[in-house]
């Protein structure tokens, strides 16, 4: 059984790879974020590459003032992962390591628009949990925090298996019972 557990997982760092090649090829699609959410253990990881789009309003580089600041206001919102979801309080998660950036599209040379970019924003939260099988209901503050949001795609894998949930505003949580 825990062969099988093993073989689940690593196709599942496989799959996030290819994810990985293809994102470089592919654009996202503005207003899906995408989030994987990884239980191992006692640990559980949510990973979110979130359109500009969605996050700031538009994806070029910020060169004024405004968009700076705007970008600044962005990355402290991300900052805090209230702002963003928040996990069952009996299940006793502490945030242990965060990552927060923004993700500067590179340009293909060969692109024909090769004056569209399209950024992202990224953020990585880990948490050690004391009762990890408490949670059974995750709710994304997210999309109040960032209203030109409005949907996430989440990929969920954890011991028992791996699924996937559509996330929007008006039912903004995933119920996890049984899954962890
Ligand atoms: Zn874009």
């Amino acid at each position: 059984m825990r062969f099988i557990t093993f073989l689940i997982f690593l196709n599942f760092l496989n799959t996030a790879i290819n994810a990985e090649e293809t994102r470089q090829v592919d654009q996202h699609e503005h207003g899906v974020g995408e989030l994987n959410i990884a239980i191992d253990g006692s640990v559980i990881d949510f990973e979110f590459m979130l359109p500009g789009a969605d996050i700031v309003g538009f994806e070029y580089e910020a060169k004024s003032d405004e968009d700076i600041v705007k970008v600044n206001e962005a990355l402290a919102m991300l900052d805090n992962y209230k702002n963003i979801f928040s996990l069952p309080v009996n299940s006793n998660c502490k945030l242990s390591t965060s990552q927060i950036s923004l993700k500067e599209e590179e340009h293909d040379e060969h692109e024909e628009h090769e004056e569209e970019s399209h950024n992202e924003f990224y953020a990585k939260y880990s948490f050690s949990c004391g009762n990890i099988q408490e949670i059974d209901r995750i709710e994304f503050t997210y999309f109040k925090t960032f209203a030109n949001s409005s949907e996430l795609e989440v990929q969920f894998i954890s011991n028992v298996g791996s699924t996937s949930f559509e996330v929007e505003g008006d039912a903004p949580f995933i119920l996890t019972e049984g899954k962890i």
